[in-house]
């Protein structure tokens, strides 16, 4: 039989070509490229040692660190699926995974050895459940080396769990081809090479670390796992590594772009900093620039493996005209395409014009889409009616081919029958110095349809009062867009840092206490 195209192989080659280069760093421990590839075949060995057959499920639950590395290619290695499960869900939310996907194997961290237990019990199925340590070390001494051959590169390698932003989670399959094909596009399009050093702020388990956790050992690049993301520990394992990429969700770069208050981060380096999974704010993008942070906006969903459309103008900034500049900074949207096709059409499928003003779904299609849900089908059959993907997102299309995404079709706001993205009014709202974070959602108004609400997290203690708020966007943005109320506390959010507008939502209809003034 023939080897097919599969992510695994990345690893093969590393091995082979860079064995003794620094594959991952974790903590005080570091397994060059031949280590991390002994590893994943001894994990691989010891999993058929716990009976798995081709095709099994394998979930693992952890924080960032090398063994989620070591899964990534000694479950495939093993002709097993892999299952990252995101480590901030209860023990309910996790059971409903394992029994989903069927895992018959749980590899888990230590800190969070006992969640998996009880989640395991909880799902009612016979599931090994193997603790990364001492176990987990005697496991692979005591296995043999293995590597299968992979045959059927249209095969399952994974199935990843959606961010649960709108509602429950969705199990996403990922095929050996696609996670292939959009590891070496990420790695193209962030210019990877066995020279990069690439920080794990992002959880490896959101979407497979938007498939980096293949395109920096496709690359032959470094690892380097972080377990706590904070704005020190950020920069200590920048400088201390020399760390030339990383990818973040806005609310963590919002957290590590240096502000005047800290002189020292980011001079005289070059990074390369994707950020995406939602709006980033444009003041944090301007902050984050000043400092040597070379921020490209990405925008992709689990559905498409990681980052598909990618803002590549951004990558040369510093380079581009003045005009150029001011032009971009005034959009919300990522630019231009990465490798596969995207459109954006209205509810008949058709394209929109790129008139700057026209709404419409962006769809997407090609290798790196998934082809489907798993154990799902009326959702798959939703979600790509005639072999495009409906995302879900609504843009507008520029002439020079920009696509600017204005909101989720779900979160737009119909007021008095006009359009009001939420994203326009968070951005303005954003603006303000006393607001941290800020969402906006619908509710329902008996004389408009519906009337926007803001929730704001307050900068630290500052106070700020909703009038001074109502006046700052006044100045903003048109007066039909003010929102009718502004609530103050936490926004409820994913392991990626999203707000869940659907719970608040919820909690604008809730029977008590959801009356924001
Ligand atoms: P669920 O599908 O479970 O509701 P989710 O859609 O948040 O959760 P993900 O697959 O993690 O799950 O996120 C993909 C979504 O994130 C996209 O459909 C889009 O709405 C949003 N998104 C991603 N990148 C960007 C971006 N650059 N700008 C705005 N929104 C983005
Ligand atoms: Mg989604």
């Amino acid at each position: 039989s023939f080897q097919a195209l599969s992510p695994a192989r990345f690893l093969s080659r590393a091995a082979a070509v860079y064995g003794d280069r620094v594959a991952v760093v974790d903590g005080r421990d570091r397994f060059t490229y031949a280590d991390l590839y002994r590893r994943a075949r001894q994990l691989a060995g010891a999993l058929i040692g716990l009976d798995l057959r081709p095709g099994d499920r394998v979930a693992v639950l952890s924080a960032n660190r090398h063994e989620v590395l070591e899964a990534h290619y000694g479950v495939p290695f093993a002709d097993g699926v892999l299952v990252t499960v995101n480590s901030r869900l209860g023990a309910a939310e996790i059971a409903h995974i394992l029994r989903h996907s069927g895992a018959g194997i749980l590899i888990c961290s230590p800190s969070l050895g006992q969640l998996a237990e009880k989640a395991a019990a909880e799902s009612r199925r016979d599931i090994t459940v193997v603790h990364i340590g001492d176990e987990y070390e005697r496991l692979l001494e005591q296995a043999t080396l293995y590597e299968a051959v992979v045959s059927d590169e249209l095969a399952a390698v994974a199935v990843n769990y959606t961010s649960g932003t709108t509602g429950a989670p969705k199990g996403v399959i990922y095929s050996h081809r696609g996670a292939y094909l959009q590891a070496l596009a990420m790695a193209f399009h962030a210019g990877l090479t066995a020279d990069s050093t690439y920080l794990w702020t992002l959880p490896m388990f959101h979407c497979n670390g938007w498939c980096f956790t293949w395109a920096v050992t496709a690359a032959a690049g470094t690892h380097v796992c972080l377990e706590t993301v904070g704005k020190d520990a950020v920069w200590s394992e920048i400088e201390a590594h020399d760390v030339t990429h990383l990818c973040a969700a806005p609310t963590v770069l919002s957290m590590i772009a240096p502000g005047d208050e800290d002189p020292d981060h980011g001079h005289g380096r070059s990074i390369w900093v994707g950020v995406g999974g939602a709006p980033p704010a444009p003041a944090v993008l301007a902050r984050a620039r000043a400092r040597g942070l070379r921020v490209t906006h990405l925008y992709g969903m689990t559905e498409t493996y990681g980052p598909v459309v990618i803002n590549e103008w951004q990558s040369r900034w510093d380079e581009l005209p003045e005009e150029q500049r001011d032009r971009l900074a005034a959009r919300q949207g990522v630019g231009n395409i990465v490798s596969e096709p995207v459109r954006v059409v209205n509810e008949a499928g058709i394209d929109i014009p790129a008139d700057a003003v026209t709404l419409g779904e962006i769809a997407l299609r090609g290798n790196n889409i998934t082809p489907g849900y798993l154990n799902d089908s009326a959702a798959t059959e939703s979600a790509v009616p005639d072999g495009w993907l409906r995302t879900g997102d609504l843009a507008v299309r520029h002439p020079d081919g920009y696509i600017e995404i204005r909101d989720r079709a779900k979160d737009v706001i119909i007021s008095g029958g006009e359009n009001l993205t939420s994203v326009e009014i968070e951005q303005a709202l954003l603006a303000h110095p006393a607001v941290a974070e800020a969402a906006v959602v619908a509710r329902p108004d008996e004389q408009w349809g519906e009337r926007p609400v803001a929730f704001i997290e307050p900068v630290g203690q500052t106070p700020v009062t909703a009038d001074e708020l109502r006046t700052h966007l006044l100045e903003r943005i048109a007066r039909f867009k003010v929102p009718d109320a502004f609530e103050f506390g936490r926004l409820p959010r994913t392991a990626t840092g999203k707000v869940q507008k659907f719970a608040l939502k919820q909690r604008l209809h809730a029977p008590h206490g959801g009356r924001p003034a």
